[in-house]
């Protein structure tokens, strides 16, 4: 906790544990940040662990993607690969001799036996055999006592293992069960938070745990993430679900950082929309639900869009430069001044940086589309060519080009011919921009400048004459 300007670290000490087997997804972004969260929260210690040990699987492009994930969602590691710590190497593929010591406390013990030339653990109780169905035939089981899990979520429960299960495989690999106990005694992590799918195989860390000696850690075991629809659980072919295509639709990190925070954490009063300190000072196992979570894709949209509104002009100015210049819509030699008008005008009808290039692009260029559907639209009520025709003289006088002075010129042209200004208005915006919607049309114009509207009216007028 900070208390006045002193920074006191806590003992806590929590790990992230990804295996680089695929595309970093939003549960493991979420377990990511749930831990995160608590570290923060507690001023504990928050390492990033590399679950490397399938050889077959994993993939040096997986692992710099959840790096670069990470990072993007601003999820900074205190320890791990390529930041260091006193614990490391942070990648399982280079504790081989970690490994080796430790199952030789485990040998030493009595508690581990060959067979098949891989190496068992060795489960501490009666013996005895069953048939078994499955398999067809006599399997030895033991009647181990049953194991405390202590959990932050799902309150204590009690579980039994009853048969030895295998440490190290025959290839010489060890196995996921026993490298995750390892590591986490001897980074001394002191909570495990992590996805309900793991709460099977508790049971087995917390024999490993107390055969070393060691009192295992409390565990939170969260929530799953169903899929949008459905009752399944969200997958990494879910539409959706990968951190990187938000990364490529530049949504703001903050706005997928909060929303994430809110699939199975809620302050408990009602609110979402969240500064990420103060979520930081709110989160605690308590708030997490114990129901799972359901992931909604528009939500996440809504999230960003009002992430993207509270943005300070500099700001999105900065953002939305690079991705209108890839579009093609403005080049570095686009004015700043000028960028960051269209921006303000812009700004309240701006939901993603993604649409900025088909919201903004006829602010920067002569050679727009008249979008075919906004045409219909416009066209289907009275004769929007009359009306235009009507106001270009009108606009063609007039000197003083403000928003009020455009909007006196629309009223006095309706009144006169008998019309309604609205009547006026959406074929105006149409022959500026193309589009039937927008920013509001008066500040619209205002910003395009009468030399651009008069051309482009004149030009609209001929075109459909
Ligand atoms: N490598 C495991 C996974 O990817 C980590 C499990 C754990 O957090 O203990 O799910």
């Amino acid at each position: 906790m900070v208390k006045g300007s002193i920074l006191i670290m806590s003992n806590v000490r929590v790990r992230f544990a990804p295996s680089p087997t695929g595309f970093f997804h939003i549960g493991s972004a979420r377990t990511a940040l749930f831990n995160w969260l608590y570290a923060r929260h507690t001023n504990g210690t928050f390492i990033l662990r590399i679950e490397d040990t399938d050889k077959e699987r994993n993939s040096d492009e997986f692992l710099q993607v959840i790096y670069n994930s990470l990072r993007w969602l601003g999820l900074d590691w205190d320890e791990g690969p390529q930041v260091g710590g006193d614990y490391g190497p942070y990648l399982q593929s280079q504790r081989n001799d970690i490994y080796q010591k430790y199952l030789k406390i485990l040998a030493d013990k009595g508690r581990t036996y060959e067979k098949d030339g891989a190496i068992w653990f060795k489960l501490e109780g009666e013996r005895y055999t069953e048939y078994d169905e499955f398999a067809k035939k006599d399997i030895e089981k033991v009647r181990a006592k049953p194991q405390l899990i202590h959990d932050m979520i799902r309150g204590d429960v009690e579980r039994a293992e009853d048969r030895d299960f295998v440490i190290y495989r025959a290839n010489g690999e060890p196995v996921f069960h026993f490298v995750n106990v390892v590591d986490d005694i001897a980074m001394k992590i002191t909570h495990v938070i992590r996805g309900e799918d793991h709460l099977s195989n508790t049971s087995k860390h917390c024999e490993l745990f107390r055969a070393f000696g060691v009192e295992p850690p409390v565990f939170a075991h969260i929530p799953l993430i169903l899929k949008q629809e459905g009752s399944g659980k969200m997958s990494k072919r879910d539409r959706g679900a990968l951190i990187e295509e938000y990364q490529k639709d530049h949504y703001l990190p903050a706005a997928v950082r909060n929303y994430l925070c809110m699939l199975g954490w809620s302050p408990k009063d009602d609110r979402e929309i969240m500064d990420i300190g103060e979520i930081i000072e709110l989160f605690d196992f308590p708030g997490i639900q114990q129901k799972n979570a359901r992931f909604d894709e528009k939500k996440m949209a809504f999230f960003n869009s009002e992430y993207v509104k509270a943005l300070p002009l500099e700001t999105l100015a900065w953002l939305a430069r690079p991705i209108l210049t890839e579009a093609g819509s403005i080049t570095e030699n686009t004015d700043e001044d000028y960028f960051q008008e269209v921006l303000m005008v812009a700004k309240p009808k701006i939901s993603s940086l993604k649409d900025l290039p088909a919201l903004l692009c006829y602010f920067f260029n002569e050679n727009y589309a008249t979008v075919e559907d906004a045409k219909n639209r416009v066209f289907k009520k009275g004769d929007p060519i009359a009306r235009l025709t009507e106001a270009l003289p009108a606009l063609e006088r007039l000197n003083d080009w403000t928003e009020d002075s455009i909007h006196a010129v629309y009223d006095a042209v309706a009144s006169e011919k008998g019309q309604k200004n609205t009547d006026y208005f959406p074929v105006t915006r149409l022959a500026v921009s193309g589009l039937a919607g927008g920013p509001d049309l008066m500040p619209t114009l205002r910003v395009l400048g009468k030399e651009k509207v008069i051309a482009r009216i004149r030009n609209f007028l001929e075109k459909n004459k």
